[in-house]
């Protein structure tokens, strides 16, 4: 009989994957795909700061998944690549939402050694300035990640007006991208920064299926092993990140928590009853990551519960629980659960035989 540790082994051996750390959501892939506008616009808009003309700043926003991160730090690699005279430095503003803290981030990167206490923001930043000089550097690229998050404090957004004045004042060149999901994070940037600073704009727009196919398809070449895919899968792994807003992070999840499902089961392939096996677990991490439910969405969202609903009765029920809403606030709130693909709403003859009605319930 074989022994019992072997049998195990040679269970666990198998596995659809080649290197499935590619698939997770901080991978940096080698190439991006169907981003040339955008990564051209760059360019573009860097291009005269390699020779030391006056930089330029750049706002780029557009849905989760679309490519934002990923495409901003693909062109400050290359950039670094070409050039030693200028520096990118790149910086998440989840991690790093303090003005001393994304002032030191840069520093360390610029190799400087700065105490661990006592110094404050602005002295960090001088020493930077210092460091830029002495590196005898034509310019920064500081590119401020998911930046919204700066500004859950109104202080720490003083990064931008700090960074303005550096290039105004102290001859310091620094080109900013600010990377945001929301078109109007610029209008409702304090009037002060927005008059001292000019941003060219970058609009990301949702992947197109065919987009999403090839991204995936690129990427499952490093991910699996030869052949391991069945043909529809990729299709309907695109297709899951299309209904969620064209969103490449939605279906390499896809992808790969199909892999593993497939891999749980002991299959030397990956078919599309994985992928549907796994949706529910996709919906629940775009629930998690993406979308941002306010207090009375979730309340509604609740007591529909898991019950179908008229909507008339929904309206009542909503009342009374003590939620007053005008019949139109009513429908719009419906519509946009709708739209996030959380409720389905349906257009039935009402149970009284008069006239038409609308049918709620929660997709799951
Ligand atoms: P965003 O910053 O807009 O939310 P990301 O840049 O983080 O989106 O992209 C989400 C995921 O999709 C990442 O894992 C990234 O590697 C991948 N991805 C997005 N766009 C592309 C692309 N054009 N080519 C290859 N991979 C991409
Ligand atoms: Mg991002």
């Amino acid at each position: 009989m074989t022994n019992i540790f072997r049998r195990m082994e040679d269970r666990d051996d198998y596995s659809v994957f080649k290197e499935e750390r590619v698939l997770k959501p901080e991978y940096l892939p080698d190439d991006i795909l169907h981003r040339e506008t955008e990564i051209r616009e760059l360019v573009s808009i860097l291009q005269p700061f390699v020779h030391s003309r006056s930089p330029e700043n750049v706002f780029v926003f557009g849905p989760p998944g679309t490519g934002k991160t990923v495409t901003c730090r693909y062109v400050l690699n290359q950039l670094e690549e070409y050039t030693s005279k200028v520096r990118g430095f790149y910086i998440n503003c989840w991690e790093y939402n303090t003005r001393y803290s994304i002032f030191s981030k840069i520093g360390e990167e610029l190799g400087l050694i700065l105490p661990r206490r006592g110094l404050s923001a602005d002295e960090v930043l001088y020493r930077i300035v210092d460091g830029y000089r002495h590196e005898g550097l034509n310019g920064m690229v500081i590119v401020l990640d998911e930046v919204d998050r700066l500004f859950v404090n109104k202080d720490e957004g003083n990064v931008l007006y700090d960074l303005a004045r550096a290039t105004e004042n102290i001859g310091v060149n620094i080109s900013i991208i600010i990377i945001s999901n929301y078109r109007d994070f610029l209008i409702n940037l304090d009037p002060r920064i927005r008059s001292s600073l000019m941003f060219k704009t970058i609009e990301f727009e949702p992947y197109s299926i065919t987009a999403l196919k090839d991204i995936l398809r690129e990427r499952s070449h490093i991910a699996f092993r030869p052949g391991v895919l069945d043909d529809d899968v990729i299709p309907l792994c695109a297709a899951l990140g299309v209904k969620f807003g064209g969103d490449a992070r939605v279906a390499l999840t896809a992808l790969w928590l199909a892999g593993r499902e497939a891999d749980r089961e002991g299959s030397k392939h990956v078919t599309v009853n994985h992928v549907n096996r796994v949706k529910d677990q996709v919906f629940d991490f775009v629930l998690n990551t993406k979308i941002v439910l306010n207090p009375l969405e979730k309340k509604i969202l609740s007591i529909i519960g898991g019950r179908e609903w008229v909507s008339g009765d929904l309206y009542r029920e909503l009342k009374e629980r003590g939620i007053q809403l005008t019949d139109r606030s009513f429908r719009n709130y419906l519509k946009r659960l709708h739209e996030l693909g959380l409720i389905s709403v349906e257009e039935t003859r009402h149970p009284s035989g008069r006239g038409m009605t609308r049918v709620v319930r929660r997709v799951r």
